[in-house]
């Protein structure tokens, strides 16, 4: 099964902030096995909602989004592991959480959008296009954790 090991970027939105899930958020995707290699505080700017959310700049609910996503900092995380763009996605489930499939996070732990609890990367062009917006390249950290072998090869 060929795959490949990516960076993907996701914000932890402030809902998850205001209902104390930051850590339960952040517990899923450790619990995946992916790896945390970026992670921060960041109160985001509206030129950088802008440019984050371009595809929806026209839509009758920007001002609203836009509002929300600057009433509390974000949590801007880097994750490492097989396939992570896809992976984390599914983690995440779609973006509507009443539709979204249960077991992901946004089916379980919201209702509504625009508070469902996190961005991720959507695309290869996606991410990398947000890990650069979002994060230093001295703010990324590349190291071995001895899980690696059980979480990216063979488990031997
Ligand atoms: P995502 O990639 O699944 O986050 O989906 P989109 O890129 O389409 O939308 C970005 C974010 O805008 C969503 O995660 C929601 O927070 C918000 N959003 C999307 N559609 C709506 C909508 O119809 N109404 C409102 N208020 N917010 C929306």
């Amino acid at each position: 099964m060929p795959s490949t090991i990516q960076r993907t970027l996701i914000l932890i939105k402030p809902d998850a902030l205001q209902r104390d899930l930051l850590g339960e958020v952040v517990q899923r995707f450790e619990r995946k096995g992916l790896k945390i290699v970026g992670m921060k505080f960041m109160h985001l700017s509206e030129g950088m909602v802008d440019e984050h959310y371009a595809h929806l700049v026209a839509k009758s609910f920007y001002g609203s989004l836009k509002q929300f996503m600057m009433q509390t900092p974000v949590c801007a995380m880097v994750l490492e592991g097989l396939d992570s763009i896809d992976s984390v996605r599914k983690i995440v489930g779609s973006t509507n959480p009443r539709e979204a499939d249960a077991g992901t996070i946004r089916a379980d732990l919201s209702m509504n959008v625009p508070s469902n609890l996190v961005h991720a990367s959507d695309s290869v062009d996606a991410a990398a296009a947000e890990v650069k917006r979002f994060f230093k390249d001295d703010e990324l950290f590349a190291y071995e954790k001895i899980t690696d072998r059980y979480a990216f090869g063979e488990g031997v």
